[in-house]
């Protein structure tokens, strides 16, 4: 069978292992080795080096998440701000223009609005879900739209095949941040995008072990992001690449069971009567169910509730659950709670952050691999108290 045409559950186990085996080890040794010896290419950017991401742990887990996202090449970095910074300096430079979804990742908000203008960059937002309000804000200077497959924390999904159709009748640059989704919910460069950005802090390595981060696309796009970040230096450590490799390894169980307890723990949520609004992709009540329903293999792991009593029910709902821990962070093997009015969006002003429907009640919950029952127990019995 042609390796291309594996499914991500076999890929996800053995794409990107060096063949031959290393002394016939079965897992990818850890090489920690800073340099190896010079192959005479003369050109820098080949010198094999951990700076220049190419040691043998880094090559077998890009080609690991290249394989995953049925795309040809894919960069690994030292964080996912590292590999989304990275990449949107390497196609944009002084003078140009970024169009950018409006509901962002924090550190990406953070970074369009508070560092861009020091490059000479300018942006605007834009509606995900409204493209036809996209072609005002075009500029002849804009290079990039930018958007993520799903929104924290109320896991809205852009119009992301208007995405791809505007960013190629504009020939700009398509970029997603596809953390939340993982390969095995979505694969963007199969559906188009010029570029899949991740955290591989979250789904990828699944154990809240290590922080990293990826760009994947074509050899083309993703060498040059590779050049820059050689410039950066934003490189991931080869014991780090070594741990993305292992924990990749389950992504595609891990994935589907965390599809499987959120879908059961949103149905659950949304009959309570001590809940006043859920917010899951995979629910008829989400206003993008049919877009999802339609484009990913799975409705993730992610949800977000607002419990009936604001800040207060919150707090005690969070006070009361014994198996989640409450923590930011997320797509991890355990189950995690946060209120994104304390975390995410704690820089926010409050009328601004109340607008966009982060209210202070608003619970987000990332779930975990734990046995569903135990989950939906620990909620109901939390539920009942408030
Ligand atoms: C966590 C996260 C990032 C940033 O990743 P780090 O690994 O923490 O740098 C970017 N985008 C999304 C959607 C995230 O959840």
């Amino acid at each position: 069978m042609p390796t291309s045409r594996r499914r991500p559950d076999t890929l996800a186990v053995h794409a990107g292992s060096p063949r031959p085996r290393v002394l016939g080890a079965i897992v990818t040794p850890v090489f920690q080795s800073a340099m190896y010896e010079d192959e005479g290419s003369g050109v820098y950017h080949d010198i094999r080096y951990i700076r220049l991401n190419n040691t043998p742990n880094h090559l077998a887990v890009q080609e690991k998440l290249a394989a995953l996202e049925g795309a040809e090449a894919a960069v690994v970095a030292s964080s996912g701000m590292a590999a989304i910074t990275t990449a949107l300096l390497t196609f944009l430079h002084a003078g140009d223009h970024l169009l950018i979804q409006d509901s962002l990742y924090g550190g990406t908000h953070a970074f369009v609005t508070r560092d861009l203008e020091s490059f000479g960059i300018g942006f605007d937002f834009v509606d995900g879900d409204d493209p036809a309000s996209w072609q005002s804000k075009l500029r002849p200077s804009t290079r990039v739209l930018y958007v993520e497959t799903i929104s924290n924390p109320l896991m809205r999904v852009p119009d992301l095949e208007a995405v791809v159709g505007f960013a190629r009748k504009h020939r700009l640059v398509s970029m997603i941040d596809n953390t939340f989704a993982s390969p095995i919910n979505f694969r963007p460069i199969e559906h188009g995008f010029d570029l899949s950005l991740h955290s591989g802090t979250k789904y990828l390595n699944g154990h809240s072990d290590i922080v990293a981060g990826a760009a994947v696309g074509s050899a083309e796009l993703v060498s040059r992001i590779k050049r820059r970040l050689d410039h950066l230096g934003g490189s991931l450590d080869p014991h780090a690449c070594f741990l993305l490799e292992r924990g990749m390894k389950t992504l595609a169980l891990r994935v589907r069971r965390q599809n499987e307890n959120a879908a059961a723990i949103a149905d659950y949520l949304s009959g309570h009567r001590a809940v006043e609004r859920v917010h899951y992709p995979g629910l008829a009540s989400h206003r993008a169910h049919e877009r999802a329903a339609r484009l990913f293999d799975g409705m993730g792991g992610m949800l977000s509730f607002e419990p009936a009593g604001g800040e207060a029910a919150a707090e005690r709902v969070l006070a009361m659950l014994t198996v989640p821990a409450v923590a930011p962070s997320l797509g991890s093997v355990e189950t995690l709670v946060t209120r994104p009015a304390l975390t995410s969006h704690s820089g926010m002003p409050r009328e601004e952050r109340m607008a966009l429907g982060v209210t202070d009640a608003l619970v987000r919950v990332s779930v975990g691999i734990e046995a569903v029952e135990d989950l939906l127990e620990d909620f109901g019995k939390a539920l009942d108290s408030v």
